[in-house]
């Protein structure tokens, strides 16, 4: 099974973009945040926990998960939103677990806005985080997701600070307006392979 190194970081940091670099260096990359979406498309563990906990409305008519629906419950109430994360996360940590095992590269990229908030820590060899300004993060998503910057606020809310994300990670990758990002890759993987080799 390859080591697993978690890349994580605030709403807009540069995660995706890291995790590209990483992709063109031969990495495999799994994208939690992307695959939790997936599964709660398909998998029927999660379909039946959001039907009993957010009622029949959260899937449309034609099975589609309504996701403005969900979003308009759990951004709204933080509990709501930690019953959410406690029913998809366990799943996609299962699904990251499963996709590792058959990984033949010496190390893989999991790639999630959270980790230190739920188990999703465990299990991993490191943890890189992907550091930026906020005011940079809120231009940028702002930018890509065509959303005011009152919605990004909104979200950037639900996560730990980033102080306190990036004094938890092993490495930290800066994704400012001033620093090369492939070099402190290359850096980082060298560190991953050396640690691996020791280990
Ligand atoms: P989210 O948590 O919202 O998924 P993320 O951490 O994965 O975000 P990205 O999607 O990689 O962040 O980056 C946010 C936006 O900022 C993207 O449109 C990306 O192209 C852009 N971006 C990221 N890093 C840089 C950079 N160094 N220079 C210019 N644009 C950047």
């Amino acid at each position: 099974m390859a080591a697993i190194i978690g890349l994580t970081g605030g709403i807009g940091a540069g995660k995706t973009t890291v995790a590209q670099v990483f992709k063109t260096l031969g990495i495999p990359v799994f994208n939690a945040d992307e695959v939790a979406k997936e599964l709660m498309q398909t998998s029927p563990l999660i379909k039946t926990q959001l039907l009993t906990t957010f009622g029949e409305k959260v899937y449309t008519a034609n099975g589609e998960l309504d996701k403005t629906y969900l979003a308009g419950i759990v951004f709204k109430d933080p509990y709501q939103l930690e019953l959410l994360n406690a029913i998809v996360h366990p799943v996609t940590i299962q699904a990251a677990k499963d996709w590792a095992a058959i990984q033949t590269s010496p190390y893989v990229i999991k790639e999630a806005a959270l980790i230190f908030e739920s188990a999703a820590a465990e299990g991993l060899t490191g943890v890189i985080g992907v550091s930026a300004p906020s005011s940079l993060r809120i231009q940028r998503v702002m930018k890509r997701d065509a959303c005011s910057k009152i919605e990004v606020e909104q979200r950037m809310r639900h996560q730990i600070s980033d102080t306190i994300k990036l004094k938890l990670c092993d490495w930290v990758i800066e994704n400012n307006d001033q620093d090369l990002i492939i070099p402190q890759v290359l850096k980082i993987q060298e560190a991953i392979l050396a640690q691996l080799a020791t280990s």
